[in-house]
């Protein structure tokens, strides 16, 4: 699942079509979902010139001299460039490319074709998305906007579901949580007001370490506990068995022993 990092190298690629002038878009009815019809979407970006990229979370943004675009790439989406040398993909992980994953996209003047592939169909195209409803983003976060997120000392939430939670902290997804939570030493389960003044402040040092490390090795699936992701697996560092849960209503591993 594409999650801050695959969104981050997206917005790269569409840094290579600013500039660009878009002769038409097209959204099939899954990709146009939260529109008020497919055809809305070529209606809305038809002759604009996309002037900039940028990013809240997981959600990627086209800034043209018309409205902002935005692009959400749900649980399998993958951004394309179409040129004349052929398709400028970026996969990361297993991939299959089908062309009848082709979701819709953007064709530009200079014959190039932003696309985006999605075989689960989650993938939405946006005009002027609305970011009120998304709180800071992860990369570089600054440590009291990092505090604000996690809220007041008390119970709240498994400290896992806070860090899913795209309204409090834009762009960690499930294995970037796990991730943060494998290196900072922490039980995902632990309701978040729970966690103490060292325990925050490894979680954000885990946070930082987390998005630098697996950012250079080029994506969120390649997490130090990632070989541990599966029945039986036993924690990398100590070697005690990974444990599986349900934390925010996704499927988390954890290690017995050093996560507490
Ligand atoms: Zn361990």
């Amino acid at each position: 699942m594409p999650e801050v990092l695959e969104i981050e190298s997206y917005r790269r690629l569409a840094e290579t079509v600013v500039g660009a002038r878009i002769l038409a878009g097209h959204a099939d009815r899954y990709l146009a979902k939260k529109l008020d019809q497919p055809v809305a979407w070529d209606r809305a970006v038809r002759g604009l010139r996309i002037t900039g990229t940028s990013r809240r979370g997981k959600l990627l943004l086209l800034e043209t001299d018309g409205p902002t675009l935005g692009l959400r790439f749900g649980m399998t989406g993958v951004l394309m460039v179409e040129s004349q040398a052929g398709l400028d993909a970026l996969f990361y992980g297993p991939h299959e490319y089908r062309a009848e994953w082709i979701r819709g996209g953007l064709d530009l003047e200079d014959s190039r074709r932003l696309l985006i592939h999605d075989p689960r169909r989650l993938a939405r195209v946006e005009i002027a998305p609305d970011l009120d409803e998304l709180g800071p983003d992860v990369i570089g976060l600054a440590r009291a906007d990092f505090d604000a997120a996690l809220g007041a000392r008390g119970e709240g939430p498994a400290l896992k579901a806070r860090l899913l939670d795209q309204s409090r902290l834009a762009g960690i997804g499930n294995l970037l949580a796990d991730e943060i939570c494998f290196r900072a030493g922490l039980d995902p389960r632990t309701p978040v007001g729970r966690l103490d003044a060292a325990q925050r402040q490894a979680l954000f040092r885990a946070l930082g370490q987390t998005l630098r490390t697996l950012g250079r090795r080029g994506g969120s699936h390649l997490g130090d506990h990632m070989e541990a992701r599966t029945p039986g697996g036993l924690c990398p560092r100590d070697g005690a068995p990974m444990r599986i849960a349900t934390v925010g209503g996704r499927t988390t591993y954890y290690c017995s022993a050093h996560q507490r």
